[in-house]
C-alpha cells in the first residue's frame, strides 16, 4: 500500500483516521454532535436553495443520510463527528455554485475510501455521473506525489485522466483538500502535516491556478505556508500584523479618495482594500532575494466596475492621481492570461511615497478570477459546464497527449512542471496574433508554437523589425517575424535556450531521430570492424540469432541492437562473444571485462577512485565502464544522479537537477542507472558563495561555523560588493562528504544574522 502523506493506516488522504467509535461515549455528546451535523446539513440545503430555486433537492438529502448513516460513530482528528467534514466539502461547493452532482460527490466523497460502502453501492444509490465522480476523487486521494520519480509520474498521469474525464472530479477534490488544510493543525505528526502542506502548494494549488481558480489558490497557499516554512511563515505574519492597523487606515483613507474620484467621473464602480497574502510576500522575497522590509507593497487596492469601457477610465483617473511604477502597468483585459484571468494591473506612488497596487476588472473578470473554471456551473438554465474548447481544458487535454509521447518518467515531470508554473510573456506575429508563451522564451519557442514546420525550418528571427540572436529572450510587446529555410533541421544547442515543452519536444523527435540512424550506422560499422579484428564470420551467423541477442539485451529489433552499440552502451566483442562463442578465438575474453566500445581519448576522466582505488559512483549492473562526474554540476554523495552515455569518455555523471541533464536526456537511450557506491569517505570539492552585509566579524563566524564541523576549506576569497547596497561576498571551496553536510552548513550559516544568503556555485 503506498505511504499516503496524510493517511497513517488507510491510503486516503484527509487529516481525519476515521476511527469507529464504540458507543459508549456518553449520550449528552453523541446527541450534541448529532444536531451540530444536522444544522450545518440545514444550512447547505438553504444556501442550495437560495441558488437553485426550481430545482429538485431531494438527491442531496439522500446523499446526506447515506453518508452521515456510514460514517456514523466516526470522528476527525478534531474530535468532530466525521460527516463534519464532507459536509463542509459540499458547503465550499456550494459557495461555488456547483451544481447538484457536485455536492452529491462532495458529501459522498469519502464513503468509499473510509466505510464499507463499495462504488457499486454508489452506482445504485446515485447513478453513473455521481459514481464516476466519487470513484475519480477515491482515487485522486490514494495518488502519491512524493514518491520515486517513476510512481510519481504515474500518480499525474492518473489525476490528468480523471480531470480530463471529468473536471468536477479535481474541483470536489480541491474542496476537500481546503477543509483537510483548515483543519490540518489537528493532525499530530508534524511531518505529516509538512507533507500534506507541501503536496498541496506543489501540486493543488498550481492546479487551481491552472484552472484560473484565484480564490481556494490563495487560501491552499496560505494555509499550507505555516506549515512549510514556520519560522519565514512566524516573521511575515509578525510583520504583517504589526504594520496592519496604520496600512488599513492608510488603504481606507485611498479608498474614498478614489470612490470620489470615479463617481466624479461618472464610473459605477466599488472599491476594494486588502494586505498582500503572507504567501504572496514570501514568493517575492525568495524570488528577488529581498528582506520583508524591502518589499514596499504590501497594500493592494481592487476597484470592480460594470464595463471594459469604465476599466479604462478607472485606470486614467488612478493615474491622474498618482504616478504610476514604471514596468509595473500590466493590460490583461486586451491579451487575458491562458487560464482566462482579466484585469488591469498597475503599482502607484502613493501619498507619503507610499507604494500600492491597484487591479481593475468588472464583475464578470472578478468572477472569473475568483472562481475560474467553476464559474462556468453557477446557476443559469441550460448551462452545464464550460465549454470542450476552453484554454483551461484544452491545457489539461495537451499535457495528457504529451504524456503519451514521453516514455521517459522524467521528462514528463520536468514537463508538468514547466506548464504548473507559467509565468507568461505575451508576443505577437507581424498580424498581431497573440503567442503566449512562458517567461524568457526565445524566437525558438515562438516558432515552433506557430506551427512545428516553421519551427524545424527556423534560421533566424526579427524582434521589432530587428534581427535578433536566437537565443533572445523575448518581452512583452514584441512582435516576431520568423525567418525560415526549407529544408533547414533544428540544432542540439536549441535545446539549452527552449523553454517550452513543446518546442523541446518537437526538436528532440527531430534530433533523435537523426542520431538514431547515424548510432545504427556506426553499430553496423563497428560490429563488423570488431568482428574482423577477432576473426568471427559475421556473414555465418544466423539472422535469428542476432535477434535473440537483441532480446537478450531487452531490445525489440535489431536496430535497436545496433543503434545500442553505436550509442556505445555495451561492447561490440561482449556481443560477439555472446553469439558466437565457438568462433571467439580471443582467449582473454572474459564477461565483464570488455573495454569501453572506443578507447578512450588520451587525458580523458578515468573515474572518481577513492584512495583504496574503489569506484564513488557505480553503474548498476555494470562494472567497468568509464564513469566521471560531469563538470557542469559536481555531484556530490546524496544527490540523485543520472548517467549520459557519452561517445568515446564513458559516462558521465549528472545531478538530477542539472540543467544540462534535461538538454543531454533528448535521447532516452543514453541514459544509464548510476549510483554512489557504499562505504566509501572521500570528500568533494563544493564551491559556495556567501552573500552577507558588509561588517566586520561575519568571516570569522562562518569560519568557526566550518570548524566545528570539521570541515576543510580549500580556498576562500571575500570582497565588497559594488552594485548591492553595502553587500559583501564571500567565495569559498570546501572539502564535502555529501549532500546532508552540504545542507546542515549552508542551514548553520543561513543563520547567522548579516547572512543573507548562501549558494552552491555549480562550478
Ligand atoms: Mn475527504
Amino acid at each position: 500500500m503506498p505511504l499516503d502523506p496524510s493517511g497513517v493506516t488507510a491510503s486516503h488522504d484527509s487529516p481525519a483516521t476515521p476511527v469507529p467509535q464504540p458507543p459508549a461515549r456518553s449520550q449528552e455528546h453523541t446527541s450534541l454532535a448529532e444536531s451540530q451535523v444536522e444544522k450545518l446539513f440545514a444550512e447547505l440545503l438553504a444556501k442550495v436553495r437560495e441558488a437553485r430555486p426550481r430545482e429538485d433537492l431531494s438527491p442531496l438529502e439522500k446523499a446526506y443520510r447515506f453518508a452521515s448513516d456510514h460514517h456514523k460513530l466516526q470522528l476527525r482528528d478534531s474530535g468532530e463527528p466525521y460527516m463534519v467534514h464532507p459536509l463542509m466539502v459540499s458547503h465550499f461547493l456550494a459557495d461555488m455554485r456547483m451544481d447538484l452532482v457536485s455536492m452529491e460527490t462532495g458529501l459522498l466523497h469519502d464513503v468509499v475510501e473510509d466505510t464499507s460502502v463499495t462504488i457499486e453501492d454508489v452506482r445504485k444509490n446515485f447513478g453513473e455521473e455521481v459514481a464516476r465522480c466519487v470513484d475519480g476523487v477515491t482515487k485522486l486521494s490514494k495518488l502519491d506525489f512524493f514518491e520515486a520519480e517513476e510512481r510519481q509520474a504515474e500518480s499525474f498521469r492518473k489525476m490528468l485522466l480523471a480531470m480530463v474525464n471529468d473536471i468536477r472530479v479535481i474541483i470536489v477534490k480541491l474542496a476537500d483538500r481546503l477543509h483537510n488544510m483548515r483543519t490540518l493543525e489537528f493532525v499530530e505528526e508534524p511531518d505529516r502535516r509538512e507533507r500534506i502542506a507541501r503536496e498541496t502548494v506543489e501540486i493543488y494549488a498550481p492546479i487551481a491556478h491552472r484552472l484560473g481558480m484565484g480564490k481556494i489558490r490563495g487560501e491552499l497557499e496560505d494555509l499550507a505556508f505555516r506549515h512549510i516554512d514556520p519560522p519565514a511563515w512566524e516573521e511575515i505574519s509578525r510583520i504583517i500584523e504589526s504594520g496592519r492597523q496604520e496600512n488599513e487606515q492608510f488603504l481606507e483613507r485611498i479608498r474614498h479618495l478614489i470612490e470620489a474620484e470615479v463617481r466624479r467621473e461618472g464610473i459605477h464602480a466599488r472599491v476594494e482594500t486588502r494586505l498582500k497574502r503572507a504567501y504572496s510576500v514570501y514568493q517575492k522575497m525568495k524570488r528577488q532575494k529581498i528582506t520583508i522590509e524591502q518589499v514596499y507593497d504590501l497594500m493592494a487596492i481592487r476597484i470592480v466596475t460594470d464595463s471594459v469601457k469604465n476599466c479604462y477610465a478607472a485606470l486614467g483617473v488612478i493615474h491622474n492621481e498618482w504616478r504610476p511604477v514604471p514596468g509595473r502597468i500590466k493590460d490583461f483585459i486586451a491579451i487575458p492570461r491562458p487560464n482566462l484571468y482579466q484585469s488591469l494591473h498597475t503599482s502607484v506612488v502613493g501619498p507619503e511615497g507610499r507604494h500600492f497596487e491597484v487591479q481593475i476588472r468588472t464583475e464578470e473578470m472578478h468572477r472569473i478570477a475568483e472562481e475560474g473554471i467553476a464559474a462556468h456551473w453557477k446557476y443559469k438554465e441550460g448551462k452545464k459546464g464550460p465549454a470542450a474548447d476552453d484554454q483551461r481544458i484544452a491545457w489539461l487535454r495537451h499535457l495528457v497527449e504529451w504524456q503519451r509521447e514521453m516514455p521517459d518518467p522524467g521528462e514528463f515531470m520536468s514537463t508538468l512542471k514547466v506548464d504548473l508554473y507559467p509565468e507568461e510573456v505575451y508576443a505577437f506575429t507581424p498580424r498581431g496574433k497573440v503567442i503566449v508563451l512562458p517567461r524568457n522564451a526565445t524566437p525558438i519557442d515562438f516558432a515552433f508554437a506557430i506551427h512545428s514546420d516553421v519551427g524545424n525550418t527556423c534560421v533566424g528571427a526579427k524582434v521589432n523589425g530587428r534581427i535578433v540572436p536566437l537565443r533572445y529572450t523575448l518581452r512583452n510587446g514584441d512582435i516576431v517575424e520568423i525567418l525560415t529555410q526549407p529544408g533547414h533541421e533544428p540544432s542540439k544547442d536549441w535545446l539549452a535556450v527552449v523553454k517550452t515543452s513543446r518546442a523541446r519536444n518537437k526538436i528532440k523527435h527531430v534530433i533523435n531521430t537523426n542520431e538514431r540512424a547515424k548510432a545504427i550506422e556506426i553499430g553496423q560499422k563497428y560490429l563488423e570492424k570488431e568482428a574482423r579484428r577477432l576473426g568471427v564470420q559475421l556473414s555465418k551467423i544466423p539472422h535469428e540469432d542476432l535477434e535473440s541477442a537483441a532480446s537478450s539485451y531487452g531490445l525489440a529489433k535489431l536496430e535497436d541492437l545496433y543503434a545500442a552499440l553505436g550509442y556505445g552502451k555495451f561492447s561490440a566483442r561482449q556481443l560477439l562473444q555472446k553469439i558466437a562463442p565457438q568462433q571467439f578465438k580471443d582467449g582473454a575474453a572474459e564477461p565483464g571485462r570488455t573495454p569501453a566500445p572506443e578507447a578512450p581519448p588520451a587525458g580523458a576522466p578515468t573515474g572518481p577512485q577513492d584512495r583504496d582505488g574503489e569506484a564513488i559512483i557505480k553503474v548498476k549492473g555494470v562494472d567497468d565502464l568509464l564513469v566521471y562526474r560531469a563538470k557542469c554540476c559536481n555531484p556530490i554523495r546524496g544527490e540523485v544522479i543520472v548517467g549520459y552515455v557519452t561517445r568515446g569518455k564513458g559516462i558521465a555523471v549528472h545531478s538530477k537537477m542539472c540543467p544540462n541533464v534535461q538538454n543531454l536526456m533528448y535521447d532516452v537511450e543514453r541514459k544509464i542507472d548510476v549510483e554512489w557506491a557504499r562505504n566509501t569517505t572521500d570528500s568533494f570539492p563544493v564551491k559556495i558563495v556567501v552573500h552577507t552585509d558588509d561588517r566586520p566579524g561575519l568571516l570569522a563566524q562562518i569560519t568557526s561555523v566550518l570548524s566545528a564541523d570539521n570541515t576543510n576549506i580549500r580556498s576562500l576569497e571575500a570582497r565588497t560588493e559594488v552594485t548591492a547596497s553595502d553587500g559583501a561576498l564571500i567565495e569559498m571551496t570546501l572539502d564535502i562528504r555529501d549532500k546532508k553536510q552540504l545542507e546542515r552548513l549552508v542551514g548553520t550559516m543561513r543563520r547567522i544574522s548579516g547572512i543573507r544568503d548562501v549558494e552552491r556555485l555549480l562550478n
